[in-house]
């Protein structure tokens, strides 16, 4: 999972990459880079860490440029290492191009051989690169065709900004799998992961980039080309599950108010008999609301997360991932002592923060603690861009809903169902690529 940003303007960019991508931080905090032109030449500030700290004051005062783009980077394919860092920069017929990426490429191993034989050396392990390599390879003149070109040879999740010298480009796969949308603030165009990075910079949103969809724009303003195979528009619904920020609308969906309607109606699926509602922040709180507000049971504020903490879900042992959910999260024993709560999360993955919440929150003084989850159970593997790819690290995949409940230590757990998660969505479940829950894949992992 990663953030990708791009502005085409008639100032100096410097400032709103800034902020934009400090906006889509939440999309991954391991790299982080922009590129930018001045019309010119194509330049690359790039490093390991968030934004703020690899966008010094004094590193971003050299971007001097009326068109850029960025990438905030979660590692999905390839190690988290200075070499995997994006926006990837590459060489079509004497000019530069930047290339920004999200998602996975589910065909990319195939690719990269057959790249290889051919002579292609990488220089970096991720996917995008071979997305690089082919747009350059068919690069004749057209991007639009080159583009084409290479989106009949890939498979999988991609959504793109690409910038030459003098144009901004946006595209999203077929299946539209990862959020692209587009805005404009003044005459500028930018083009986002999520809205709230064309809010940030004083911008409008203006629409969704539309599955399959190539935009261009240039001096000469906007055009819009689609992809001639049409595919089935497969929104990943685990974007308003965990990912997104709560102020995310993509593609119609409202991140917050989907999470809080999923809260209202795994109430309505699975009650329950307690005295607090207890969220586990921050994706937890908007759904948290909306069980207390269709129970009447007060919400209680339980746990304290120090925001200061990298991600405890990607840390390669399970001891580390135990210890960092303590840092993480620590109970309010003020507020659960000698209280039953129900305690509401967006998803269990491999079982890890809900059993070590379970127990910190007894250890506080809490008397039941009842789980209730806002998204049915991951029993299959993401190879579209979010990090479960193992199926044998999918707890539900092993193990029954009791089996679960035991091993996690919780008095109850419950599961919203897969139509109450459609629901929530409103905008028809055949749009949501819901195959971590339900093994129905967009596009066939068979092809890998
Ligand atoms: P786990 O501890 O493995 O069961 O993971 C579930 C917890 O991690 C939940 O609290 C989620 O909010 C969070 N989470 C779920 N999916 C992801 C992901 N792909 N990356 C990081 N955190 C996640």
């Amino acid at each position: 999972m990663c953030g990708i940003l791009g502005i085409f303007s008639s100032e100096n960019v410097r400032t709103k990459m800034f902020y934009g991508l400090n906006c889509l931080q939440h999309r991954g905090q391991e790299s982080c880079g922009i590129a930018y032109t001045d019309g010119k030449e194509i330049n690359r500030i790039m490093g390991m860490g968030l934004v703020i700290d690899v966008l010094k004051d004094h590193v971003l005062e050299k971007i001097n440029g009326n068109l850029a783009i960025g990438h905030v980077r979660y590692s999905t394919a390839g190690g988290s290492f200075d070499y995997n860092t994006q926006p990837l920069l590459g060489s079509i017929r004497g000019q530069k191009m930047a290339l920004a990426h999200n998602g996975n490429l589910i065909n990319y191993q195939i690719l990269r051989s057959r790249l290889e034989e051919d002579g292609m050396m990488f220089q970096t392990e991720i996917d995008t690169e071979v997305i690089l390599y082919l747009i350059t390879r068919y690069y004749k003149g057209d991007i639009v065709e080159a583009i084409f070109e290479t989106m009949r040879r890939i498979e999988g999740a991609y959504s793109l900004i690409l910038m030459l010298n003098d144009k901004l480009i946006a595209v999203r796969d077929p299946n539209g799998i990862r959020p692209l949308v587009m805005g404009r603030h003044k005459d500028d165009t930018i083009f986002a992961s999520e809205n709230a990075a064309i809010e940030i910079i004083g911008g409008e949103f203006v629409r969704d980039i539309k599955p399959g969809e190539v935009v261009v724009v240039d001096s000469n303003g906007e055009q819009s080309f689609m992809f001639e195979r049409i595919a089935k528009t497969s929104h990943c619904i685990f974007e308003h599950v965990y990912f997104a920020r709560n102020d995310a609308t993509l593609d119609d969906i409202n991140s917050y108010m989907f999470r809080r309607r999923c809260g209202k109606i795994l109430q309505r699926e699975a009650p329950c008999d307690v005295d607090l509602v207890i969220p586990v922040p921050d994706s937890g709180y908007p759904s948290a609301i909306g069980y207390s507000q269709e129970s009447g049971i007060k919400l209680g504020e339980g746990l304290v997360k120090n925001r200061y903490m990298g991600r405890t879900f990607i840390k390669p042992t399970q001891e580390e991932r135990e210890m960092a959910v303590k840092l993480k999260l620590n109970p309010l024993g003020h507020v659960v002592r000698d209280k039953r709560i129900v305690l509401i999360d967006d998803s269990i993955v491999r079982g890890t923060t809900s059993k070590n919440l379970i127990k910190n929150l007894r250890d506080a003084g809490a008397i039941e603690v009842h789980m209730r989850i806002t998204s049915p159970p991951v029993t299959h593997p993401c190879y579209f861009g979010i990090n479960t790819s193992s199926r044998r690290n999918l707890i539900a995949s092993q193990y029954s809903k009791e089996e679960i409940r035991e091993m996690i230590g919780a008095d109850s757990l419950e599961f919203i169902s897969i139509e109450g998660m459609k629901q929530a969505a409103r905008i028809g479940g055949d749009k949501l690529c819901l195959a971590c829950f339900n093994g129905d894949y967009p596009i066939d992992p068979c092809v890998i």
